[in-house]
């Protein structure tokens, strides 16, 4: 058997007739730049989302920048997040100059411990960026809590969790600001790079439509220092399509869990833990293996594709040397980061399949 970790082949095909169509349309209208599709899309995503506004851009990492832009984040603020995540995550918050001040997560979530947060709070932090790791959103009662408490903003990183969900609530209508990303191997991906931004504050939206057009509302006056971050129209063409199947891949991604869940049960391996009160997007499907190297080796020479969602925790990245952290201040993250490692998770993954993953783990 030889497994593919993301199916982005079969996806295409099943709406292949639909997409291309779609793209040939932006191509023989030329309308590259903030077609209608753009629109189309953001009213879409509002819908699905429940979001006030929902405003396209041009990558999840840009989405993170502009949603710190919004809120005026400035060189030397601190900004409260996870060392276990993409680095994307703290990619943006040192590239504004903020420094990003690392509390460790929950060992079962993955996500950031709450419970740790309040004693990072100095009068120099403005936000908490949590991250809804592998598509299952954090801990957002208690982080908003102390947010509110200690005057803070909140902007979700929600790269990998679009259409999870929280006490009901979508992981883009929560926190002040919600990000997420459209990069193709996400849950909902487009064909190249993309990302929306998501707040029900009108001012803020005001804003962040903006600073995505170079700060400007009317054309060539520019009232803040913005970025060129629009969406491709072309992405935007894809995403329409798709968005329209989205329901239902996450559905099958959902299925895809329980069998894993099942399967895994049964031989008495630890499965992710999401908490009842909220949904996972499953980005990711990750287990945690004590002799990594050998079973991914293992599984690779039987077909089987795994990754590893992260194998070094930011707090340890040469680029953060200058933040004087060091092996040992997050604990769980690094453990978990030794230890951590993604089965092949997409919407097709036949039975058949997860019955050849587990039973060769
Ligand atoms: C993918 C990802 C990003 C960045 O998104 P891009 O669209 O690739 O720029 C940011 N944060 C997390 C947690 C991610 O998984």
């Amino acid at each position: 058997m030889k497994i593919d970790f993301a199916n982005l082949k079969i996806q295409h095909n099943l709406y292949k007739d639909e997409i291309e169509n779609a793209i040939l349309k932006v191509a023989r209208d030329c309308n590259f730049i903030m077609g209608a599709q753009i629109d189309e899309l953001e009213r879409d995503l509002e819908k699905f989302t429940a979001a006030k506004h929902a405003i396209s851009c041009s990558s999840g990492t840009d989405a993170l920048l502009l949603a710190m832009m919004a809120i005026d984040i400035q060189p030397g603020d601190e900004i409260i997040t996870t060392p276990f995540t993409f680095f994307a995550t703290a990619e943006t918050i040192a590239f504004l100059k903020a420094k990003p001040v690392f509390v460790d997560i929950d060992e079962k979530t993955y996500n950031i411990d709450p419970s740790k947060i309040e004693e990072k709070i100095t009068s120099k932090t403005k936000a908490i960026i949590p991250v809804s790791l592998y598509g299952q959103p954090a801990d957002m009662d208690e982080i908003n809590q102390i947010a509110k408490k200690h005057n803070l903003k909140v902007i979700v990183d929600g790269a990998q969790s679009f259409g999870a969900t929280y006490k009901g609530i979508s992981d883009s209508a929560l926190g002040d600001i919600s990000c997420t990303s459209f990069f193709p191997a996400k849950p909902l991906g487009c064909y190249g790079d993309g990302g929306a931004v998501f707040t029900n504050d009108d001012k803020l939206a005001d804003k962040i439509k903006s600073l995505r057009l170079h700060g400007q509302s009317i054309r060539y006056h520019h009232q803040y220092i913005g970025m060129g971050g629009r969406l491709d129209t072309i992405q935007a063409a894809v995403l329409n399509v798709k968005l329209k199947y989205y329901e239902k891949d996450l559905k099958l991604r959902q299925d895809v869990a329980s069998k894993y869940t099942q399967a895994l049960n049964a031989k008495n391996i630890e499965t992710p833990f999401v908490k009842d009160d909220r949904t996972s997007a499953w980005a990711q499907y990750s287990i945690r293996v004590q002799n990594r190297d050998e079973v991914q080796t293992k599984l690779q020479n039987l077909g089987i594709p795994t990754a590893v969602h992260y194998p070094m925790p930011l707090h340890v990245q040469e680029c953060f040397k200058y933040l004087n952290l060091k092996e040992g201040d997050f604990p769980i993250s690094e453990k978990v980061s030794k230890e951590i490692m993604s089965l092949p998770m997409n919407p097709y993954v036949t039975d058949e399949e997860i019955e050849y993953i587990v039973g060769n783990l």
